[in-house]
C-alpha cells in the first residue's frame, strides 16, 4: 500500500451533563462536543505481518491495545469477513500532538482517523453509519470524529446530532501535564452524584443557542479540580487575560478558554508561556472546526 497521511483532530466539550447511571455501569451524558485544529498525523503503510503501531509518545501504546490498531483490526475484520485480508500487515505511525489522557479524546480520534482511512483506501466497502457503529465498539466518542463535525451527543456519548450553531471562537488550551484517568474520574463522579443530583436539573438548552455564561458546564469537573486545584488555578488566568469563558474538557486535565478573537489567544497564549511559574504546562492555540 501506498503510504497514507491522516490528519486526526482533538476535541473539547463545551458542556458535559450527566444525565444518570445506567444498569451496565456507563452514564448517559449530554454533551455538546467541537473539534479542534490540533492534530496527530497518522501514516498508515502496508507490509510485514501483522497490525504494527510506532509512537515515540512514553503514554501510547505500542501494543494491540493501541486505539488505532484495535480499529484497524476490526476495520478489516468486518470488510473482509469470510474473504482473505487484501494485506499481510500494516504499520501505523502515530505522530502524537494531542496531549495523552488530556479529555481532548485523542485516542478516540486516531482510532476513528484509521477507519476512515482504511474505508477509503478499499473504496468505500462500509458505509459511514457503519463506521460509527464499528467505532461505537473501540469507544463511545470514536463515532463523534467519524463525522467530524459539532454534534450533541447522548447516550454514552454515541448518539448524535449535527450542532451547526457555534460561534467560530479560538481555543487556548492549558494542559497541566496531569494525567487523569477517566475510568477514575467516572469512579469518583458516583458518591458525588446523589449529593448533586437536584443541581443537574437546572440546566436549560434549547438544543440551539449555546451562550457561554449558561451553558459552559462540566459535571466532572469538581471531581476531577479536587484532584487537581492547578484546573481551578487555570480557569481563574484564563478569564482574567480575557477568556469569554474558561472550563475543563472532558474528564480532564486539559482546560480551555475561548476567545472571540484568534490574534488575541495568541498573544495571551505567548503571555502564559513566557512566565515561569507555568513552566510545567503546555499551551496550544486552536480553532474551533465549526
Ligand atoms: P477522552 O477525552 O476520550 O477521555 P483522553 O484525551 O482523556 O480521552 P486519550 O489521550 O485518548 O485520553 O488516551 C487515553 C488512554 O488510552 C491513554 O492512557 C493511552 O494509554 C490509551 N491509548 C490507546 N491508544 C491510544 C492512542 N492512539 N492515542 C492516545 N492514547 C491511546
Amino acid at each position: 500500500m501506498e503510504l497514507l497521511h491522516v490528519k486526526a483532530p482533538a476535541k473539547i466539550n463545551l458542556f458535559l451533563r450527566i444525565s444518570g447511571k445506567r444498569s451496565d455501569g456507563y452514564h448517559d451524558l449530554y454533551t455538546l462536543m467541537c473539534p479542534l485544529a490540533l492534530y496527530d498525523t497518522l501514516t498508515l503503510s502496508a507490509g510485514g505481518k501483522g497490525i504494527v503501531v510506532v509512537c515515540d509518545h512514553p503514554g501510547v501504546p505500542e501494543d494491540a491495545s493501541n486505539l488505532a490498531a484495535r480499529s484497524a483490526n476490526l476495520f478489516l475484520k468486518t470488510a473482509f469477513a469470510g474473504n482473505s485480508l487484501p494485506i499481510s500487515g500494516l504499520t501505523i505511525h502515530i505522530d502524537k500532538k494531542i496531549p495523552v489522557g488530556a479529555g481532548l479524546g485523542g485516542g478516540s480520534s486516531d482510532a476513528a482517523a484509521v477507519l476512515m482511512a482504511l474505508n477509503d483506501y478499499f473504496g468505500q466497502p462500509l458505509s459511514t453509519q457503519a463506521l460509527m457503529a464499528l467505532g461505537t465498539r473501540i469507544g463511545a466518542d470514536v463515532p463523534f470524529f467519524v463525522r467530524g463535525a459539532p454534534a450533541l451527543a447522548t447516550g454514552i456519548g454515541d448518539r448524535l446530532e449535527p450542532f451547526p450553531h457555534l460561534t467560530p471562537w479560538t481555543a487556548l488550551l492549558v494542559y497541566p501535564n496531569e494525567v487523569v484517568s477517566t475510568a477514575w474520574v467516572y469512579k469518583n463522579l458516583n458518591l458525588r452524584l446523589t449529593k448533586d443530583e437536584k443541581k443537574l436539573s437546572k440546566f436549560h438548552f434549547d438544543g440551539r443557542l449555546f451562550k457561554l455564561d449558561e451553558h459552559l458546564v462540566n459535571d466532572l469537573e469538581p471531581v476531577t479540580e479536587r484532584a487537581f486545584p492547578v484546573i481551578k488555578a487555570i480557569k481563574r488566568l484564563l478569564l482574567a487575560h480575557g477568556a469569554g469563558g474558561a472550563m475543563m474538557s472532558g474528564s480532564g486535565s486539559t482546560v480551555f478558554g475561548l476567545f472571540a478573537d484568534h490574534e488575541r489567544a495568541i498573544s495571551v497564549c505567548t503571555a502564559l508561556r513566557d512566565n515561569q511559574q507555568n513552566k510545567n504546562w503546555t499551551l496550544y492555540v486552536a480553532d474551533l472546526l465549526i
